[in-house]
């Protein structure tokens, strides 16, 4: 059962964010670009409009992976919340949206690949359908020798993959007739192309938080935060600021009911391939936005739809205080 405060998907979130457009248009500036498969990326500019960009603490939400839907509709319920004062579920703001759309210019990015959203076979993971394994099939898509999943790769062809996976996986974005990317892997995803272009708008952006969700199979962890790979080479102002927005957000989860949050903040430990892709598409990137990326548990019952959800609102939260000071 899913919480009446939870839109995630692509076709609520279209309507809604018409709805807003019409309503706000001094509040929010709705841009699209229509990924290849034919649906709107957005990116929502919140801030009031009547008040100038170049005083404004700026920062950047994005989720990129489709199997992870828990992110969309916590962005959706703060932005409702920034732009009528109210949660979806019509109750009242947490915080003083007011001041937040003063001093505050917030980009958000629900879902940077709607079409694999769409193909989910559920609107929110909870565990109760799908195992593991088989979740993970829907996310990279059936290894027709395996029958498990398939493979993670930064781009792919399926006129030269060979077998092809029998179920594309919904994590990868189609970006031409053939081509497929993981959207925060790869330059050609409409994630990327949105993240440069807000980055060549406005050069000072204070934080960027990709939000994220995983499996936390191998411990009782429920939520973590996770510092760029290239962390320890970073400038010591990023370090820093980087750091201290990640203890706010482990604190503000050891607050929330039901939460475990893994109290160690660690740069991504991934390896060989998996850190290159990393290296080579966000390495320009880290030394100039403290960018921190929260991972709150998945298709686990330990933490349903609502609780994914409250995680992922306290990690925006969070943000957003930090930007206020
Ligand atoms: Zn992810």
């Amino acid at each position: 059962m899913i919480d009446p405060a939870w839109i995630s998907h692509p076709d609520e979130v279209d309507d809604l964010i018409g709805e807003w457009a019409a309503a706000y248009p001094g509040l929010l500036r709705a841009e699209h670009k229509m990924q290849f498969a034919g649906r709107p990326v957005w990116a929502l500019s919140v801030t009031d409009n009547s008040i100038p960009d170049e005083g404004k603490r700026k920062a950047m939400v994005f989720k990129p992976h489709a199997h992870e839907p828990a992110p969309i509709a916590a962005q959706m319920n703060v932005i409702s919340q920034l732009l009528t004062g109210q949660t979806i579920d019509g109750h009242p703001s947490e915080f003083d949206n007011q001041r937040v759309l003063r001093e505050c210019l917030l980009v958000f990015m629900p879902d940077a690949n709607p079409e694999g959203t769409a193909r989910a076979p559920v609107e929110a993971w909870d565990g109760s359908e799908y195992t593991n394994d088989e979740f993970w099939a829907w996310m990279r898509g059936i290894d027709p020798e395996t029958g498990k999943m398939w493979k993670r790769v930064d781009l792919w062809d399926d006129t030269i993959e060979d077998p092809l996976p029998t179920r594309y996986g919904i994590v990868y974005e189609q970006i031409s007739e053939h081509e497929y990317v993981e959207p925060n892997r790869h330059h050609a995803s409409t994630l990327f192309r949105w993240i440069f272009e807000m980055m060549d708008r406005h050069a000072d952006w204070h934080a960027m938080l990709s939000l994220h969700q995983t499996e936390f199979e191998t411990c009782d962890d429920t939520c973590m935060i996770i510092l760029p790979c290239l962390y320890d080479d970073l400038p010591e102002d990023i370090k820093r600021e980087a750091m201290a927005w990640a203890k706010d957000v482990v604190a503000g989860w050891g607050e929330v009911e039901g939460a475990h949050p893994r109290q160690e903040i660690a740069p991504l430990n991934y390896g060989g391939e998996q850190r290159q892709y990393f290296v080579e598409r966000w390495g320009d990137i880290y030394p100039r936005v403290p960018i921190i990326t929260s991972e709150i548990q998945n298709n686990n019952a330990k933490t349903p739809p609502a609780l994914q959800q409250r995680l992922n609102e306290v990690a925006i939260r969070a943000t957003i205080d930090r930007l206020l000071g």
